[in-house]
């Protein structure tokens, strides 16, 4: 198939931002829900395998957007790009959600009774038209549109009856954009479970209409009725990140989940060496892992550059490595830019104590964007929203 394909560098990262601003107003607002074919011009920004692994952030893609169409022309894509930053905060304050997620998937694996059909389902071999083509389409390009996203989960959770959990992981495994957050509580969402008995049902006719009339599956399901599941817990709040002293001499460590630290550790920082963790173990599927691995070189070269200093690619993210780089470096501190909840803040959360021994501080930054509009994401988008103009202009893009 051929299809859309994702370039692994900031470079292309800012090239297909300028080349989507000019329709990022209301040529994004009426076009965006259609999915007219991997082969077809896309009227969507196809940049969230780069901003998932903010190797382009949020902040800097509103700003190219905000200084070329006012906030009423380009809200509907504004409010996209920040579903992003709400669905982050709202893990970040409910992480159990993610804990409860790998449970129920682990069990589902072991002991679904019909491998066959999450088999089928995934090869694309179920004979629902569509959603046999989206299957492909996922694991040969690591993208779907996002309305192919809703229809293919809502197709396997309500007409296949399969467990959302499996669903959810055959996208982690595929998607280039594969994200704790967006991922997890999309499934929920179509599923019933996020917003509490409000379901996501997949129609012939709506598919029909904005696939341009490329797919008109039959048999779908008539009715969604939502999942159900104990209570979640109730939002932790967000803990403030303790001070720290940007004049300290440090190693700079950047993961796949924030690729451009040159934004948060501006030049007053005492960088003395840069390591990039692209750790496999840390993703899902081989594609994120070559995407990843490509995309750490080009950090470090950037790392080069932007904090004149050594930078090095590692592919295990372990205390030994940390250690023996920290002294090469001949510094106690490693700054790192905050990653949200997800595999590799558990791969740190290991790592502090063991550090610690050795007297090496591990120190976490969270950017001024998470910090501003994270604590807004208790509730649901609405509430959220209401917040958005003044968290804007709060930022500077208005
Ligand atoms: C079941 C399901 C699973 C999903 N899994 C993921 C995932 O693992 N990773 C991921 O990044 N997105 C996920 N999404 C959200 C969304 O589908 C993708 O972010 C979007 O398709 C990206 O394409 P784009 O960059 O061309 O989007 P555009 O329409 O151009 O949007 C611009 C940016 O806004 C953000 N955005 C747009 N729509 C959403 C949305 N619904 N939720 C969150 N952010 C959004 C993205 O950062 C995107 O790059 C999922 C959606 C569904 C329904």
């Amino acid at each position: 198939m051929a299809g859309f394909t994702f370039p692994p560098s900031r470079a292309e990262a800012l090239q297909r931002l300028a080349r989507f601003v000019p329709a990022a107003g209301r040529i994004y607002e009426r076009e965006r829900n259609t999915d007219a074919g991997p082969e077809q011009p896309s009227r969507v920004s196809l940049l969230s395998p780069y901003v998932r692994h903010r190797v382009i952030t949020e902040y800097e893609i509103l700003a190219e957007v905000l200084a070329d169409h006012s906030l009423s022309v380009a809200e509907k894509f504004v409010q996209e790009v920040l579903w992003r930053t709400y669905w982050k905060g709202w893990m970040e304050m409910r992480p159990s959600v993610w804990a409860r997620f790998l449970q129920e998937r682990d069990r589902h694996r072991d002991s679904f009774h019909d491998q066959r059909a999450i088999a089928d389902a995934e090869n694309g071999s179920t004979g629902i038209e569509g959603f046999d083509d989206w299957a492909k389409e996922l694991v040969e390009t690591g993208y779907l549109h996002n309305h192919a996203r809703m229809w293919f989960a809502s197709i396997w959770i309500f007409t296949l009856r399969l467990p959302w959990t499996l669903g959810a992981d055959f996208f982690l495994r595929h998607l280039l954009d594969a994200d704790v957050a967006s991922n997890t509580l999309s499934w929920r969402w179509v599923a019933g479970l996020q917003t509490v008995g409000k379901t996501y049902l997949a129609t012939t006719d709506n598919i029909s209409r904005y696939t341009n009339g490329r797919f008109a599956p039959k048999g779908l399901a008539h009715e969604a009725i939502a999942l159900t599941e104990p209570a979640v817990e109730p939002a932790n709040n967000l803990a403030p990140l303790p001070p720290h002293d940007p004049l300290q001499p440090a190693l700079l460590l950047v993961t796949h989940d924030d690729m451009h630290p040159e934004s948060i550790f501006k030049r007053d920082y005492d960088v003395r060496s840069t390591l990039v963790a692209a750790d496999p173990d840390l993703l899902c599927g081989d594609g994120g892992r070559r995407f990843v691995t490509t995309l750490a070189k080009d950090m470090s070269a950037r790392a080069l550059e932007h904090f004149d200093c050594p930078a090095h690619v590692i592919n295990t993210l372990d205390v030994e490595t940390l250690i023996t780089s920290a002294n090469d470096a001949g510094v106690r501190h490693i700054i790192t830019p905050y990653a949200p909840v997800g595999p590799v803040t558990e791969a740190l959360a290991t790592l502090a104590r063991p550090l610690a021994k050795e007297g090496i501080t591990l120190v976490r930054v969270q950017r001024e964007w998470d910090r501003r509009f994270w604590p807004h994401a208790k509730k649901g988008f609405f509430a959220f929203k209401e917040r958005m103009p003044d968290l804007l202009r709060e930022s500077g893009l208005i």
